[in-house]
């Protein structure tokens, strides 16, 4: 500080301004003033210039608005580090340590714990978000680990304390990860546990009976829809159709045992016949030889009259006894016939019910497994008759906006048109399978690449004839396909594959075209 008097510096300070050739303004004054008088030069504290930042910030969230306050209250007491403080806090970046007595949310944090703990972020909406996350991840870690759900509960109970003491929220939470580390690695080795103990059920049960069909349908069906990923939808569409198998194999069980119910009945009273038959031959011979023996020692026909009167009385019951057998039995082989035509038609019908898991609920198509069948049937047959086969991979185009648009349902709706429509534009000796979500395979057999590429342009045609209907608007569903003429000895995964290829270059050059590989 310089030894002059106030208003020497004051008059030095008026010469220097002249001296200098600077405007006579406050700010220039001061400054003047300050280097003469020795004085430190401090900038003035804008408030004007940081409550119009302050009135500028978002203030939607409590957070905001709270961090908001903060930095104002800065502003009020002109203190350049709460107002430091307040905007990192705000920008929520970097967690900070405000001035003491500036953040109520620090009001909890102990002497030891570390800047962290003061971060914007420890705020009750930041809180109960993670009172949130924990509690919908509950589900997917079970209620098996007692202490597992004492301490989850114990955690989401100070979570939602109004004034939650962080320290202890921490142990809490330390705790709980600790435990949900071991949680969760158990509850994915069930999981993967359960799947494989699946398999070698299913595995076992397809071995024990080979040639049930309706059995190795139902088998087939379950090992698809086990294998990871599993999707809610598959496992639902599947449930539905062996409950369907289920109910025809109870029905059938239920027949089967009638009849035999019936045969053994059956089987009883034709033994039964047979001894009161064989009763009867039995007495007929007694009577014939107790005749035999009376006429021999007869003397006068009055003496045989009678027992001849017998002899044909005997014969008579016996003609008639017979013949009531062969009908009862005549009866019985139709009955039997008939019991056992029943039986063959439940076969039929379970056979029927079981080629089900070769087909595509939804659209009615091949699925997969079909799909892998009918391919291995045609490429046997094209061999044999030395005819080319094509393979045609159809993609529909744009099928995510159709689905986000309309709904998943009227998505359904767009596939089973798609399906139908192919169907009806196929010739009856080509096959359709679904491939995948909204990819279908055609298989054409006696056909060349250039004869399926007219196929397929064929169906792209007829689809722009026949809209699909989503409820009174009229949608054209388009689609790109790649078609591939099997070579020979080639695979026929590999023919469709480098229909899939093509398919793709359809899409790359602007969709709803097809392309031959
Ligand atoms: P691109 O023209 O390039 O093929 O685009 P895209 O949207 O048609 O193809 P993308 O592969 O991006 O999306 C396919 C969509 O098909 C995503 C999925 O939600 C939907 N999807 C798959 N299976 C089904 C189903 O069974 N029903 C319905 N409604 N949608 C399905
Ligand atoms: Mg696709
Ligand atoms: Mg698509």
């Amino acid at each position: 500080m310089s030894e002059k008097k106030p208003f020497e510096i004051a008059r030095e300070t008026l010469k220097q301004l002249t001296t200098r050739k600077l405007a006579p303004t406050p700010v220039n004054y001061k400054s003047i003033y300050n280097e003469i008088g020795g004085i430190p030069s401090v900038d003035p504290f804008p408030t004007q210039e940081l409550r119009v930042i302050a009135h500028a910030l978002p203030a939607k969230t409590p957070g905001q608005q709270r961090q908001r306050a903060l930095f104002e209250s800065a502003i009020d007491k002109m203190n350049w580090d709460a107002v430091r403080a307040a905007l990192v806090a705000y920008g929520g970046f970097v967690p900070t340590q405000a001035t003491a007595g500036e953040g109520s949310l620090q009001a909890s944090v102990s002497s030891e714990v570390s800047p962290v703990r003061s971060a914007p972020a420890l705020t009750h909406e930041f809180l109960a978000q993670m009172g949130r996350l924990i509690e919908y991840a509950q589900p997917a870690l079970g209620q098996d680990d007692e202490r597992f759900v004492i301490q989850t509960t114990e955690l989401l109970k100070a979570l939602k304390q109004p004034n939650c003491d962080v320290t202890a929220v921490k142990q809490l939470l330390i705790n709980y990860s600790h435990r949900l580390s071991f949680v969760a690695e158990d509850q994915s080795e069930i999981k993967n546990g359960l799947l494989k103990l699946l398999h070698l059920v299913f595995e076992n049960i397809s071995e024990i009976s080979p040639d049930d069909q309706w059995l190795t349908g139902q088998m087939d069906a379950l090992r698809q829809v086990s294998q990871p990923p599993l999707s809610l939808r598959r496992l639902d569409d599947v449930e539905r159709r062996l409950k369907d198998v289920i109910a025809k194999q109870k029905d059938a069980r239920q027949k089967t045992v009638e009849a035999q119910d019936e045969m053994r009945q059956m089987l009883a009273t034709f033994i039964e016949r047979l001894s009161q038959m064989a009763q009867s031959t039995g007495t007929f011979h007694g009577k014939l030889e107790e005749s035999a023996r009376l006429i021999e020692q007869a003397k006068s026909l009055e003496d045989i009259a009678p027992v001849l009167k017998e002899v044909v009385g005997a014969t008579k019951t016996m003609a008639n006894e017979s013949l009531v057998a062969r009908d009862e039995l005549r009866d019985m082989r139709e009955q039997a016939s008939s019991t056992q035509i029943e039986i063959a038609k439940l076969h039929q019908e379970l056979d029927r019910v079981s080629t089900q898991a070769r087909h595509d609920p939804l659209t009615g198509a091949l699925n997969r497994k079909g799909l892998e069948e009918a391919l291995e049937r045609e490429i046997s047959t094209v061999r044999r008759k030395e005819t080319p086969l094509s393979v045609a991979m159809l993609d529909i185009d744009n099928f995510k906006k159709l689905n986000d648009q309309l709904g998943h349902a009227q998505g359904d709706n767009a596939l089973t048109h798609l399906a139908t429509v192919a169907r009806e534009c196929m010739r009856p000796q080509d096959t359709l399978a679904r491939y995948g979500g909204e990819e279908f395979v055609v298989l054409m057999p006696d056909t060349p690449f250039e004869k399926g590429v007219e196929a397929m342009t064929r169906l792209q045609r007829e689809l722009t004839k026949r809209f699909f209907m989503a409820g009174t608007e009229k949608l054209l569903i388009t689609f790109s396909a790649g078609v591939a003429q099997l070579s020979p000895d080639e695979a026929g995964m590999d023919a469709i594959r480098r229909a899939d290829e093509a398919m793709y270059l359809a899409k790359r050059s602007g969709k709803n075209r097809v392309v031959s590989a």
